[in-house]
């Protein structure tokens, strides 16, 4: 039995790596999520086999109940609502973890466990309770449970390394004398602070990065856990998780121009705020155009771009986006979608809702693909997008975002813009491309205001 469960791990892990590779491309993304569920279902399966089962009673209750939690809030979650999701279901991870490493080592009277395995339980307790604690206050802050601004206090990093120190000195102590138990609860204890005080400074608008971090922290914590439960299922998969989500971290700090270190410290005091641009309060000038202007304009247009931000998920304008695209091809337009690897708030945001609308995948272009095109292109066309189409990332040192990649929106013959207002976007600041001579504001939801072009260009 042994050595099928064996293999049968083997054939689980290796599908849980196809099908990471498959989620690289939003071509092969439900494939490599079906591979990955199927590995899954195989590794719990095989696993109830497992002769140290006593009774069955208990799983039973814990499948069923979560399956019915899982599968409601799988089905109500909103697309926008997906980072706070994904941060609950970290915490969870972690959190139980920590208690599957907690029971290991309670369920024996006198602990005398090998000591990589007691070191094990250090560390899957430690991770675990900080993912956890950590994890709940993103989703708080996401939630707007709690404050989504950047906190900080005196003392604030002096005082979490101290706390980080305290539990490894505890951790040392406890490898030594297994005995003393009370040094574990302590562990838990400050983890759990420790997770608080870590994820508060981060500012709201941060968390997408801070919960793919923490998603990284409950894969090791988990594959911890399968060094003290002796799994060599959970160590797998929980390493694939710790390396993938620290590699789905740095994309995110790369694709921004900035360091992890920024994003954890609490980076930028600005932002995730939706006010009006800073500045003397005067507003500058800038052109805008209605739904009418605009559809003559298109009509005389034989290529267009379209970029779509943060502002389509909001107005979950995809669908109308994707008439847009039809009817402007029905009438000989070339249409392309450029897609920002940071646009939205989570990496693939825009490319999955605009696979939900059904829109081509051939059309759909990352970054570096389409940047020269825009010189070429006569009508651009930015819907709810805003740092990502700056260009003072380009140029203007004193800027947050200097040095982050943006689309080259601004080089083209001529750029609409649509957004409810001048408001600014997730870094805080204002858009030199509002003000340029070639770009045209068109005001409004995104979802209403590309439904009337639509209408407006099928009626000319
Ligand atoms: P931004 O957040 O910069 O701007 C979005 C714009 O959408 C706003 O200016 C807003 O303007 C507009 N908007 C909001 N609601 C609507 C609506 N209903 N209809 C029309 N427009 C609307 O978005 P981008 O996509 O350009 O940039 C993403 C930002 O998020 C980047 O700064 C990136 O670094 C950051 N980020 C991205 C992550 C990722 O993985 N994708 C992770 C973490 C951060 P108005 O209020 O005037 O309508």
């Amino acid at each position: 039995m042994q050595i099928v469960s064996y293999i049968i791990y083997l054939l689980a892990s290796v599908l849980f790596i196809f099908g990471i590779k498959k989620l690289g491309s939003p071509k092969t993304a439900r494939q490599g999520n079906m591979l990955s569920s199927i590995g899954m279902f195989l590794a719990v399966v095989i696993t109830l086999f497992d002769h140290m089962i006593i009774t069955y009673e208990w799983i039973i209750i814990g499948l069923i109940v979560g399956a019915l939690i899982g599968s409601t809030m799988a089905l109500k979650v909103q697309m926008t609502g997906m980072p706070q999701m994904v941060g609950l279901l970290n915490g969870f991870g972690g959190g139980a973890s920590a208690l599957v490493a907690l029971g290991e080592y309670f369920k024996v009277d006198n602990p005398a466990f090998e000591i990589n395995i007691i070191i094990t339980v250090v560390l899957s307790v430690l991770i675990g309770a900080v993912t956890f604690t950590g994890s709940m206050i993103a989703f708080g802050k996401l939630q707007g449970i709690v404050t989504g601004k950047v906190v900080k206090y005196p003392l604030q990093n002096p005082i979490n390394i101290l706390l980080f120190l305290a539990t490894l000195v505890a951790g040392v102590f406890l490898v030594i004398d297994q005995t003393h138990s009370e040094l574990l609860i302590g562990i838990v204890a400050v983890a759990l602070v420790l997770g608080v005080l870590l994820v508060l400074p981060i500012g709201g608008a941060d968390m997408p990065v801070a919960i793919s971090l923490l998603n990284s922290y409950s894969g090791i914590a988990a594959s911890m856990t399968g060094f003290v439960i002796n799994n060599n299922m959970l160590i797998i998969a929980g390493a694939l998780v710790g390396a993938s989500g620290i590699i789905l971290t740095l994309i995110m700090c790369r694709g921004m121009n900035r360091s992890l270190m920024n994003v954890v410290l609490g980076g930028w005091e600005s932002a995730g705020s939706s006010g009006p641009a800073a500045g003397d309060g005067t507003q500058k000038p800038h052109k805008s155009i209605d739904s009418e202007e605009l559809a003559m304009l298109f009509d005389a247009a034989s290529s267009c771009i379209i970029v779509p931000g943060y502002g389509m998920a909001v107005a979950q304008a995809q669908h109308a986006i994707r008439d847009l695209a039809n009817v402007l091809e029905s009438k000989g337009v070339k249409v392309s979608f450029a897609i920002h690897p940071v646009a939205g708030r989570m990496p693939g945001h825009m490319n999955v809702l605009l696979a939900e609308a059904q829109v081509s995948y051939d059309k759909l272009f990352a970054l570096e693909d389409i940047n020269d095109d825009f010189p070429n292109t006569d009508i651009v066309l930015v819907i709810g997008a805003n740092d990502v189409v700056n260009p003072a990332a380009r140029h203007d040192k004193s800027s947050p975002i200097f040095g982050m990649p943006i689309l080259n929106v601004d080089y083209s013959k001529t750029v609409i813009v649509n957004k409810r207002s001048m408001n600014v976007g997730y870094a805080g600041i204002d858009n030199e491309l509002f003000y340029l001579d070639n770009t045209l504001m068109y005001f409004g939801d995104a979802k209403g205001a590309v439904t009337k072009l639509v209408n407006e260009l099928k009626e000319l």
